[in-house]
């Protein structure tokens, strides 16, 4: 396991492989649409299938319909790229410590009104100055700064849908792990085709009604389910987030009947994680969550059945890793730094029980 110890801060890249270079227009054909009469397409990504006229953009903002023919505006255009802890996915079971490469584009195809990441998810392609770096180049910095592997994150990886695919292919010829963070609003055929060249990811599951979806987020519950089932069939390790919100999801049975159905849906190896929200965007309204409000999902995930459940954004509290056979400390961690880990050929050091996931 390397740089273990240090992996306590962002490395922002400047890519100034491209600095002073003019940057090609070059429009990229979007995958997943039907064209339909009198130069409409329907897009397929994701479950907004926009219906978009000549000129139009999608909901998400980045797939346009120019001459009858959907194109991403997107492609080669990253708006940010860091090296993270891969702690930070958050992701506590996939090569704890170790560096990972996150890019992100402008666009989203949700509009959750409590979104962190706003000022680039709700922003669009053409209200930025979007550096060019092609899939080949994303790889060479993953290399050049030694991540083990790339993440597609911050905003909504879907909607990249044909810049992550390339990247991900090209970062598994060169023995890079690939991990997807997302809110799970994809259809069923990308996401599988997707699945092949992901190796792990955080799916959000940002509530457990479909009021939830279509109050603070636009979208619907029932799609994200799909994801997360589709997930397990395609043999991807992944791992849930819950951002818990006052007023709005955290009534304790509504955790509850979330936490019932991953264990009947999924079983009760995929770790979960409660996260903290702070007021930003459009919800500004409420106070960030009580610390016994996240206690109280952490411990109902636990009498349900759960064997990994943590809390996030909140420093020190349920973010160490416990055997669920033999209950001894196997990851100890102090926000993204790693402390220790007892986890040998993917097993409890202690009492040789499998961990779910995957590590060194
Ligand atoms: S990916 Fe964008 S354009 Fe396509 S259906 Fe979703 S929101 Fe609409
Ligand atoms: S899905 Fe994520 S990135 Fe998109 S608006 Fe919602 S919170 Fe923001």
């Amino acid at each position: 396991m390397k740089n273990i110890f240090i992996l306590f801060f962002i490395i922002i890249i400047s890519i100034i492989i491209i600095a002073g270079e003019k940057i090609p227009e070059v429009l990229y054909e979007a995958r997943f649409y039907e064209q339909l009469k009198n130069n409409v397409v329907r897009c397929d990504l994701c479950p907004n299938y926009c219906v978009l006229r000549k000129n139009e953009t999608g909901i998400c903002g980045v797939r346009q319909n120019i001459d009858g023919k959907l194109y991403t505006l997107v492609y080669n255009r990253p708006i940010t790229i860091h090296v993270d802890p891969i702690e930070k996915k958050p992701l506590y079971h996939f090569y704890p410590g170790s560096r990972i490469l996150s890019l992100a584009t402008v666009g989203c195809n949700l509009k959750c009104n409590f979104c962190q990441n706003w000022t680039i998810s709700q922003t669009r392609p053409e209200e930025v100055q979007a550096d060019y770096v092609e899939p080949q180049q994303i790889v060479d910095l993953a290399i050049q700064y030694e991540c083990e592997s790339i993440a597609f994150t911050y905003t909504e990886p879907t909607i990249f849908y044909e810049y992550m695919y390339d990247i991900a292919k090209l970062a598994k010829k060169n023995d890079l792990k690939t991990v997807l963070v997302t809110c799970g609003y994809i259809n069923e055929e990308p996401f599988r085709e997707l699945a092949k060249y992901i190796d792990a990811a955080n799916i959000d599951l940002k509530g457990y009604s479909e009021e939830f979806y279509s109050t603070y987020t636009t979208g619907f519950l029932e799609p994200v389910l799909n994801t997360l089932k589709i997930a397990k069939e395609e043999g991807m390790f992944f791992e849930i987030t819950n951002l818990v919100i006052p007023d709005a999801n955290d009534d304790p049975d509504e955790i509850r009947d979330m936490c019932k159905w991953i264990i009947d849906n999924l079983g009760s190896e995929y770790p979960v994680h409660f996260s903290r929200f702070h007021p930003n965007f459009k919800l500004t309204n409420r106070p960030p969550t009580p610390v016994k409000t996240l206690e109280m999902a952490y411990n109902i995930a636990l009498e349900e059945g759960l064997k990994y459940v943590y809390i996030g954004n909140v420093a020190e509290i349920a973010e160490d890793t416990y055997c669920p056979n033999c209950g001894k400390k196997i990851i100890d961690r102090s926000g993204y730094l790693i402390r220790s880990i007892h986890i040998k050929d993917g097993k409890c050091e202690f009492c040789n029980y499998k961990i779910s996931g995957e590590f060194e």
